[in-house]
């Protein structure tokens, strides 16, 4: 038998399966889908089995053996093997990296398997229990002829024996000491045997008395019966109980922050919604959904009624939040619903923390998994629903390869599986929006609030005037008045500051004029090293001004102010108030999110001030009142992008105030009040900015209208970058029609990086058949010549960000 290999090696020509023979020894026992190690020029490299086969092309006596198993179970079904040839010719990314994405990284540290005995009674076979020699765990290695890989595989399928990894350079498996309590008439013949003396052991007896036949973890019963350890020692000495070590699965960190009742009656949206979803599951068909439900309108509930019968009819479920760590509510929502049904896939997990979560799903104890993008891979098979919360995040598109993007890798899992897809969104991304509008996807609406409540009523207040007024503080006379109102009634605030595109602009503190490109409608990007402005869409160069072009005003600088400056001009305005700060700096460490979150839900702090990662999925009712301090910073960033980013935020942000009981207010503080992104995300108007929105992108050409590609080039020897990128420009318009635009080579806004100067040309198209084929030779190009000369070329089908 052959099998096909492709192996761990990225580089071209080798991005395609070799064939290797199946030596005798591991005769049957190679599927697809399994990692082997295989010899590889004078190297031994780990490949995987993409299929088995009888006969090779090749020359049979020339081909070399399989060396090692390294799993005894296939850790790829055939669902995702299959997914894994798509993605990389999708993505156009070396098959391997495609098939690493979807694991957890642990699985390529280095490892060890064991043999684990689960059931010693059921082994009968001599050379086997030989093999054991007594022990409950033996290295796999040691089972090392063919009998006993028979024998081996004969208990793996019975359950009498399990194959164990341990990933080595960290306690991968965590055990605990659980005591297993002896029966009633155990325990009641030690109490006739003890001396009067022994008081402790008696009431430690006792205690056990009412928890005969369970098995409870050391440390919990030594605190909850009040004994030392020396006492419970002697006890189980004398037989009362069984002290075994268990592994345990290390708890992902869910933290507690309310208990969500469950809803009596759905509103009659929510209800539609849900049976239109439930009518496609029952049929098995692989319909996308867009939710489009305003904040604070229930989505989460729709997700949760339907995977409730998704579960009750034996299927299992995927649902992807943008940023786990950043949501927690949201994951203690399906965690108090669905129990341990449920696994979590936070960024913020330990490696072996994510191994563990895997390894839960893979032996199917659990049917739901909550996680952000590399969540979409989870191993089941088979798939019932896929939701997409909040499905307009960049951050379900992965920057590195293979540059997927988690909603169509959701939709090529909801075709294979015959199940429906959920894409949800208050401001859904215009592609998204646009297909549902064309049919392409079944548009759901939830346009009002659950419980009734208002949108909270949202005032933007215009720097200009406060300037002109000679109030040069972040804080506007109105938005310092409203949160002097909440300390006295004892109301939370919660202040955003975008610090994304920090300094990266340039705008007039007068009249609110950003430089723009006069060729493309996007702001000039700031350069620090040679203080230029650039535009990195056509290549326009300009000098920085020294007044504003349209009102002459010398209040003209760059953009962008920190966290930090916002916490000291609190401090200064209101020496009173108890402030958290969340941002980058405040939460490296794990859990520190979830903890200040705590804090705040708790009342422990009367303002929360933070960057955009406050903007989701804060849900307490004492929040009454919501300031964006600087609505301007995303929407001149460089990016066609802008305008949907800052409406997006600016509707998420207002949506945290007044979701209960108490009335909420927003404060948005801007230098362009007019613009209408802005002015449209005061009332959460989706339908008129979207119509806005599209117009503009339809007159300066961008997605949805064309798509584009972005193909950056970096080397050391900016000569050669540039020299690469323009060869790489001019193959392009030769190979692609006519009709195709392709613009740059242009330097990146970011023009170096790790002392490699970066260019990058885009390709913008409409239909361009010729497109896969002429990247495809591109790259070829790249991997087998300039690859060598230093060069890193990296192709983006559909950039979500730009830079
Ligand atoms: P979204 O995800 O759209 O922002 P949520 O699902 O978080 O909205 O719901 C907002 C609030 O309304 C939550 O507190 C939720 O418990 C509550 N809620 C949802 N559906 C209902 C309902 N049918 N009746 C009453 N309250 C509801
Ligand atoms: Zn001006
Ligand atoms: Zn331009």
């Amino acid at each position: 038998m052959i099998a096909e290999v492709i192996v761990d090696v990225a580089a071209y020509p080798i991005d395609r399966p070799f064939d290797y023979k199946i030596p005798e020894l591991f005769a049957g026992f190679v599927e697809p889908g399994m990692r082997v190690k295989v010899p590889f020029g004078p190297r031994k490299v780990v490949g995987y089995v993409i299929a088995v086969k009888e006969e090779s092309d090749l020359d049979i006596a020339k081909l070399k053996p399989l060396e090692e198993l390294i799993d005894f179970d296939p850790i790829l079904s055939e669902e995702l093997l299959k997914l894994s040839e798509w993605l990389a010719t999708d993505t156009l990314a070396y098959r391997i990296e495609a098939l690493q994405v979807m694991l957890p990284a642990a699985m390529r540290a280095k490892y060890e398997k064991f043999i684990q005995v689960e059931d010693l009674q059921a082994i009968t076979d001599e050379s086997f229990l030989e093999l054991l020699h007594k022990r409950d765990r033996i290295p796999l290695k040691n089972a090392n002829t063919p009998e006993l890989l028979k024998q081996l595989k004969v208990y793996t399928k019975s359950g009498a024996v399990r194959v164990d990894t341990l990933v080595k350079q960290q306690t991968s498996v965590k055990k605990v000491r659980m005591i297993h309590i002896e029966s009633v008439e155990i325990l009641q013949q030690l109490t006739d045997l003890l001396s009067k003396q022994a008081v402790k052991q008696r009431e430690l007896i006792e205690w056990m008395l009412e928890h005969a036949g369970q098995a409870i973890e050391a440390g919990k019963l030594m605190a909850d019966a009040n004994v030392s350890s020396p006492v419970l020692k002697t006890v189980i000495e004398k037989g009362a109980a069984i002290e075994k070590q268990t592994e345990v699965y290390r708890e992902p960190e869910a933290a507690k922050l309310r208990d969500t009742a469950i809803p009596e009656q759905l509103t009659s949206y929510q209800t539609h919604a849900v049976d239109e979803v439930l009518h496609a599951y029952r049929k098995q068909e692989d319909t996308t959904f867009l939710l489009h439900g305003i904040t604070g309108s229930g989505k989460t509930e729709v997700y949760l009624r339907t995977i409730e019968e998704v579960l009750e009819t034996g299927k299992e479920a995927i649902v992807l939040v943008p940023e786990i760590s950043l949501t927690p509510q949201m994951t203690s929502r399906f965690i108090e619903r669905f129990g341990d049904q449920v696994a979590v896939m936070h960024s913020a997990l330990s490696a072996g923390e994510k191994y563990d979560e895997w390894r839960r799903i893979h032996r199917k104890e659990v049917k739901v998994v909550v996680g952000a993008r590399s969540a979409i891979f989870a191993p089941f098979e088979n798939l019932g629903i896929i939701i997409l919360d909040e499905e307009h995040e960049s951050t379900y598109k992965q920057e590195d390869s293979p540059r997927y993007h988690a909603r169509d890798v959701a939709i090529w899992r909801a075709t294979y599986n015959l199940c429906p897809v959920i894409l949800g969104s208050a401001t859904p991304s215009l592609e998204s929006y646009a297909r549902a509008s064309k049919g392409v996807y079944h548009l759901l609406e939830l346009p009002k609030r659950a419980k009734e409540q208002a949108l909270p009523t949202v005032s933007v207040v215009d720097m200009r005037a406060e300037l002109k007024e000679g109030n040069r503080s972040m804080f506007s006379v109105q938005l310092a008045e409203a949160i002097r109102i909440r300390l006295e009634k004892r109301e939370q605030t919660v202040l955003f500051l975008n610090k994304r595109g920090f300094s990266s602009f340039v705008l007039c503190r007068d009249c609110g004029t950003t430089i723009q490109c006069p060729n493309c409608d996007i702001s000039l990007t700031y350069h620090r090293a040679t203080e230029n402005l650039k535009c990195h869409y056509c290549g326009h160069e300009d000098r920085v001004p020294q007044t504003c072009p349209e009102c002459e005003s010398e209040h003209i600088r760059f953009f962008g102010t920190g966290t930090q400056k916002a916490e000291e001009e609190i401090a200064k305005l209101f020496p009173e108030a108890r402030v958290l700060r969340m941002d980058v700096d405040t939460t490296r460490q794990k859990g520190s999110h979830a903890r200040l979150l705590q804090k705040f839900s708790e009342g422990q702090a009367d303002i929360l001030l933070g960057t955009q990662m406050i903007a989701k999925g804060l849900d307490f009712p004492n929040i009454t009142l919501v300031g964006v301090l600087a609505a301007d910073t995303t929407l001149h960033l460089a990016d066609f992008r802008a305008a949907e980013k800052t409406f997006q935020l600016l509707t998420q942000v207002s949506g945290r105030a007044g979701r209960h009981d108490l009335e909420g207010e927003v404060f948005v503080q801007t230098y362009t009040p007019e613009h209408y992104a802005i002015e449209l995300a005061k009332s959460q108007l989706y339908e008129p900015f979207y119509t806005m929105e599209m117009s503009s992108r339809k007159q300066f050409g961008y997605p949805p209208f064309y798509y584009i590609v972005n193909i950056q080039f970096s080397h050391e020897d900016l000569m050669k970058v540039v020299g690469y990128a323009e060869k790489a420009t001019r193959f392009l318009s030769e190979g692609l029609s006519p009709d195709s635009v392709i613009i740059g080579p242009t330097a990146s806004a970011i023009s170096r990086v790790n002392n490699r100067y970066r260019y990058q040309c885009l390709i913008k198209y409409k239909k361009e058949p010729k497109l896969t084929e002429t990247l495809q030779a591109l790259i070829r190009f790249y991997r087998t010549e300039w690859i060598k000369d230093g060069l890193i070329l990296a192709v983006d089908k559909s950039p979500v960000v730009i830079y």
